[in-house]
């Protein structure tokens, strides 16, 4: 067809499907794929993506099992090459940054017919989940038997797409970018065409994003006498059977060279089945030249910007520096293009049409797009403020003057925070902090976290901080007392502190040096993000959980992502594994059982996380402040002497009633607990913490019976409450329980006046209306249930 004809046709499709929508869609797809289908049936249904990818030949089976192993490399490849947001404070105080975010639709077109790529939809759909794009939509023309190709459906199975539309041509393209009532608009659209296709994302660029205009394949192969010719022509071969109009180019370094290659390619396209594709391409776009040195071959290539390079020489590395233009390149004779198709990793969705002078190869970063992230205050305005001033009046552009200075001249203080407030008073010489002229600040971010709030303290009956309601037998507290008193205080203590380690290391199978105590398990767990966390790592944590994780994260300006519980707030250890191998976070957060929650995580599952974080040195800190009144079955003890990337984390504050007196402890691998005591600063362990630790685990077993009397409360509360009318409980493995209530702001309110401290929560969606109730004594959990039940 006349290109003119190409574009006026598809200009008749995009005004129709904008008026009439699906309507016209079918339509089309009756017209031109002779299928009659109707609005309804567009989607492929749920039931044949989620076959479970069950394949039933032989054949389909192998040729599935390599598309796993494809998709495993692809997603790692992509993974490792996923933009990172970047931000950090100038010398003045500015806080600068780009920040990535996904895009929030896109739309994958795979062609149909003898040209159906499922490794296209690899190379499209994955890069896509990797970005964290919310809503990945395939289109695809159905063959003459009304349904997409099996393999670009297999594929779509495996890749776990659920959101399959059988349409095609420009049809597809229009729908995608100005929405029908079935097939929603999407953001981007991506993946190669015929003409048609092509065309209309050319039409309707701007109105959507549009990833390349792909057109012919293309290679150029430098090859010298060093080349095995079979090989180069084999390669030449595998990118001319794409296309009569692909583009074929051998740079040799000598006559004898190009003729072998030349030969071998006549005697191997003899029996190849595209035989008449592959000769139609040499006939048509086929350039066979000797070219002089290094120097004169990357002349060349840049001329010709490739969408493949094979260099296929002696020293292929010093070849590279002289190429500039080039979608993929392919160094050394055992590379093939091939495998760059298909498996290497890397994309194949590639500049052609000499594009590559100026595009890139498909990638991450096509998913995603950037925002420049700018933060300053008044100090910064009032110094460099005239500066902009200048610039806008010299551009004529005054009311861009006028937003500086009115701030550069402000004298308010209603939006300026008590330090700012301080900070005034101190440049007029009238400071409470002594004379400075300017006040220290903080690294952005600890600048930019809240402190936690510490909730209220005073009630008769305080069931909100998931404390042991029995303090520590009385004695107990004098066995304390009696040894401190007996030993030196003005001394460091080394050994003491060390005995102590030493004993909880033997109790739990540990060597020695992998035992690190602190004043407090919150401690152990800021040394870890300290040591294995900062800026540009990221850290995975399932949520919600603990709320003191963001703020650390924060704190070490370091990247959280937050996986969600499910809707029965327990953990989906699967979504897990797949943010793991999506991010490859440098730490990974697990609070088992879970504060507030109470969920626990089968050691199966934990085991898979251990593992696949493992794969890039990935830590596992498993906080296991609750662990004591979890069931026996969930014990990760043994999990932690087999993976030295787990961590556990363990406090005496609940089980073993010493919240007050703060001692907490990890399990390491003696190579994790290495790197953490660079920053645990010398004789850290009181003396007092040491004594306190070494008496209780002398008397541990005193504690036993409280505990299970706590699990027997909480067992006992639960049942209750989840009898009430409109109550909803969480099952717990915690000493704590969390409860939905239909208006948990009142119940709260009503329980403390009634003198029932219990936790509420703010923010998180998943959380809301819930509070949690620690497990008291009895006569303090008999009130709140008898309370509880008056108020609703
Ligand atoms: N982790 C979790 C999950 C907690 O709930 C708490 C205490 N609320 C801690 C750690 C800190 O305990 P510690 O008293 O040992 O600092």
């Amino acid at each position: 067809m006349d290109p003119r004809e190409i574009t006026q046709s598809v200009a008749e499709v995009i005004d129709d499907v904008r008026r009439r929508g699906d309507e016209a869609v079918v339509e089309f797809t009756r017209r031109w794929d002779g299928v009659e289908l109707e609005a309804e049936t567009l989607r492929v249904p749920d039931e044949v993506l989620c076959a479970g990818g069950e394949d039933t030949s032989q054949q389909e089976s192998a040729f599935a099992d390599a598309f796993r192993r494809a998709a495993e490399r692809i997603r790692s490849f992509h993974a490792r090459v996923r933009p990172r947001s970047t931000q950090f404070e100038d010398g003045e105080g500015v806080v600068l940054g780009l920040r990535w975010t996904p895009l929030r639709s896109v739309g994958l077109y795979v062609p149909g017919g003898k040209a159906s790529y499922p490794s296209t939809l690899a190379m499209t759909a994955i890069p896509a989940q990797i970005a964290g794009v919310d809503r990945i939509v395939v289109v695809s023309p159905p063959g003459p038997d009304g349904e997409i190709s099996p393999q670009v459906l297999l594929a779509a199975r495996v890749l776990g797409l659920r959101e399959v539309y059988r349409v095609g041509g420009a049809q597809a393209i229009a729908a995608l970018a100005v929405g029908t009532a079935t097939i929603p608009r999407v953001d981007k659209v991506f993946g190669p065409g015929n003409a048609f296709v092509a065309e209309a994302k050319k039409q309707l660029f701007g109105e959507v994003g549009i990833d390349l205009l792909a057109g012919p394949s293309e290679i150029v192969v430098y090859a010298d006498e060093t080349a095995e010719p079979d090989w180069v022509a084999a390669d030449l071969a595998a990118q001319a059977e794409h296309d009569e109009d692909a583009r074929i180019t051998l740079l040799a370094t000598r006559p004898d060279v190009l003729d072998s290659v030349r030969e071998s390619l006549v005697r191997q396209v003899r029996d190849e089945p595209r035989r008449d594709t592959i000769e139609a391409a040499i006939e048509r776009n086929g350039t066979f030249a000797v070219v002089g040195g290094e120097e004169e071959a990357g002349a060349r290539i840049d001329e010709i910007a490739p969408e493949h390079l094979s260099i296929q020489v002696r020293d292929p590395w010093s070849v590279l520096r002289h190429v500039r233009n080039a979608g993929a390149i392919f160094i050394g004779q055992e590379s093939p293009v091939a495998i760059g198709d298909y498996y290497a990793g890397p994309n194949h969705v590639l500049p052609t049409g000499t594009t590559a002078r100026f595009a890139s190869c498909l990638s991450v970063e096509d998913f995603m797009k950037r925002s420049n992230v700018v933060s300053m205050n008044l100090d910064f305005i009032r110094r460099r403020g005239c500066d902009v001033e200048e610039l806008a009046r010299g551009e004529g552009l005054p009311a861009h003057a006028t937003s500086v200075r009115l701030r550069r001249e402000s004298e308010s203080t209603k939006h300026r925070t008590k330090h700012r407030t301080n900070y005034r008073a101190a440049a007029a010489g009238r400071s409470q902090d002594g004379d400075l002229k300017q006040p220290p600040r903080a690294r952005h971010g600890v600048r930019s976290v809240t402190p936690y709030a510490i909730v209220e303290e005073d009630a008769e009956v305080k069931l909100n901080q998931n404390e042991s309601p029995f303090d520590v037998p009385v004695e107990v507290k004098e066995e304390v007392a009696r040894r401190l008193k007996d030993l030196p205080w003005n001394r460091y203590h080394q050994k003491l502190p060390q005995s102590f380690l030493e004993r909880v290391a033997e109790d739990a199978s540990f060597p020695a040096d992998g035992v690190i105590a602190a004043s407090g398990s919150n401690l152990i767990l800021q040394w870890i993000f300290e040591a294995f966390g900062g800026p540009g790592r990221t850290v995975v944590v399932p949520g919600p959980s603990f709320s003191l994780y963001p703020l650390w994260a924060d704190v070490a300006e370091m990247r959280m992502v937050t996986v969600a519980l499910g809707k029965d707030l327990q953990y989906d250890s699967d979504a897990v594994v797949e943010r793991l191998r999506d991010l490859f976070p440098a730490l990974t957060i697990l609070c088992l059982p879970n504060n507030p929650t109470g969920s626990e995580m089968e050691v199966s599952a934990v085991r898979e996380i251990a593992a696949t974080a493992a794969e890039r040195g990935g830590l596992v800190v498993i906080d296991e402040a609750y662990r004591e009144f979890s069931d026996p079955r969930f014990d990760r003890t043994p999990l932690a002497r087999e993976f030295s990337n787990v961590v556990l984390v363990r406090t005496c504050s609940k089980a073993f009633s010493a919240a007050g007196m703060r001692l907490g402890y990890l399990l390491a691998a003696p190579s994790v607990a290495t790197e953490l005591r660079k920053i645990v600063p010398p004789f850290h362990l009181s003396l007092f913490n040491a004594v306190l630790g070494t008496v209780l685990w002398e008397r541990k077993k005193i504690f036993r019976e409280n505990i299970s009397q706590l699990v027997s409360e909480r067992d006992r509360m639960m049942k209750v409450a989840g009898e009430l009318p409109d109550v909803e409980v969480f099952p717990s493995q915690a000493n704590f329980f969390l409860f939905r209530v239909p208006d948990a702001g009142r119940v709260f309110e009503v329980l403390r006046d009634c003198g029932i401290l219990v936790r509420k929560f703010g923010g998180d969606p998943l959380l809301e209306n819930c509070l949690r109730v620690n497990a008291g004594t009895p006569e303090e959990n008999d009130r709140f249930l008898e309370d509880l039940k008056r108020i609703l």
